[in-house]
């Protein structure tokens, strides 16, 4: 399957729900007397049990330090943790592990970027350039490093439809930003940018470039070899992995020459009082103990959805769209965001329902055992975009259902009905 987007596909092979829904513990619980009906998962997915036993059985028998003990519980808890990176390097297609970097999560993964290039790359007047539909967390690194170098962000616009408006991002390339920094997957309007042409574009215009994966890792198989970034970060927990672990891969040479961003313990080869040099890549970005227990989790997580298929998770997520797509278009007064059909759109809603508001939406499918999520989504670059100060997200996983969906345009029903609407 290509990295990119509407061109792909659709993928065929079939999921059976049943079976994997059997194997995530939480989805058998209820909310408020109903069964959940959990659809915050562009918040955070929920862990199948292979995921929760990785790191019960890392804690109950391997757990120590890495890296430094030469003891057999430090031997096995460094293979876990050096395992997972190159799982993870071989999910991306990466050329070697060693470009990839852990980070708390991949908001702390961009400000390793922002901090570490941009300070030594960026000067007064230079342009960073971002895009309308940007996650907070793929901004304010950026707003930082600008105030620190003088450098100055421009937003690449969106068309009413919610994709980006390619003229427009030629025209802003046009003015040779240093850096274009910008989602594989918008959080709140689905839209899948069509990530090698525009990298590629960039790349010509001579931008570094560093996408955010946060909504893609978990959706499709991507590879940063094939797209030809710079930079491709995620984060762990919505990859049906644990919180407190996030990556970035980048391309080695970059990560050579880059200044670490935190100092510590484990990112050091030498500390004299005169002088310290730093450990060789990726060490040199990982100050202090990194997050073990989590990339024991992150790797059960890596060969879940390996075990599982993309072609299958693709394909059920689709169909879940396409489902659900039309449904919510025929509650009266519902109006949606973004792309209307799924070509180069994914499983990830965002809605108004006139005269509600998010929140109180949000509160009443709650009742109803719904899970959505309601707010900003940390996008308000976005939010004025849409002229709105809020919306109420649906977002798929692999283990939701079409009756789930059927749950959710119930209890929107429900929602209008309370509101005299
Ligand atoms: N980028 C996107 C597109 C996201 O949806 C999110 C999380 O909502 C993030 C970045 C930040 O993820 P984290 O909070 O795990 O760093």
């Amino acid at each position: 399957m290509a990295a990119d987007s509407t061109s792909a596909a659709i993928p065929t092979k079939t999921v059976s729900v049943e079976s994997i829904r059997s194997q995530f513990p939480i989805l058998s619980r209820e909310v408020k007397g109903k069964p959940l009906v959990y659809l915050d998962n562009g918040a955070t997915a929920q862990k199948p049990l292979a995921v929760i036993e990785a790191m019960d059985t890392y804690y109950r028998e391997h757990n120590a330090n890495v890296h430094r003990g030469v003891h057999t519980l430090s031997e096995e808890a460094t293979d876990l943790y050096e395992g997972a990176r190159s799982k993870v390097a071989a999910l991306l297609g990466a050329a070697s592990p060693r470009e990839v970097v852990f980070a708390r999560n991949v908001t702390s993964a961009f400000n390793l970027v922002a901090r570490s290039w941009g300070a030594a790359n960026l000067g007064p007047g230079d342009r960073i350039l971002l895009t309308e539909m940007e996650h907070h967390a793929n901004i304010v690194p950026w707003y930082m490093v600008a105030r620190q170098t003088g450098a100055e962000l421009e937003f690449a616009p969106i068309d009413d439809e919610g994709r980006l408006d390619r003229a427009a991002l030629t025209e802003a390339l046009g003015r040779s930003p240093k850096v274009f920094a910008f989602t594989h997957v918008s959080n709140v309007l689905g839209t899948r940018n069509p990530v090698v042409e525009i990298a590629a574009e960039a790349k010509a215009a001579g931008a570094l470039t560093v996408i955010d994966g946060a909504q893609a890792v978990p959706k499709f198989p991507v590879s940063v070899t094939e797209i030809g970034a710079d930079f491709y970060g995620f984060t762990g927990h919505k990859l049906y992995g644990p919180t407190g672990i996030g990556v970035m891969w980048g391309r080695r040479e970059l990560w050579e020459a880059m200044e670490p961003f935190e100092g510590g313990g484990s990112m050091i080869n030498k500390v004299t009082p005169e002088k310290i040099t730093w450990a060789s890549v990726p060490a040199k970005f990982e100050a202090g103990t990194p997050p073990i227990a989590e990339a024991a989790g992150l790797a059960a997580a890596v060969d879940w959805v390996q075990s599982v298929g993309f072609p299958a998770i693709e394909a059920h997520e689709i169909e879940l769209t396409a489902y659900a797509l039309p449904r919510l278009a025929e509650v009266p007064g519902l109006k949606i965001f973004g792309p209307e059909d799924t070509a180069g759109r994914e499983g990830i809603i965002s809605f108004e329902l006139e005269g509600v508001h998010p929140h109180d939406v949000s509160e009443i499918l709650d009742r109803h055992g719904v899970a959505v999520r309601a707010g900003h989504h940390c996008a308000q670059i976005l939010m004025r975009r849409l002229d709105v100060s809020a919306t109420t997200r649906a977002s798929f996983a692999v283990y939701n259902t079409t009756a789930e969906v059927d749950t959710l345009i119930e209890a929107l029903h429900d929602a209008r009905r309370i509101f005299g609407l």
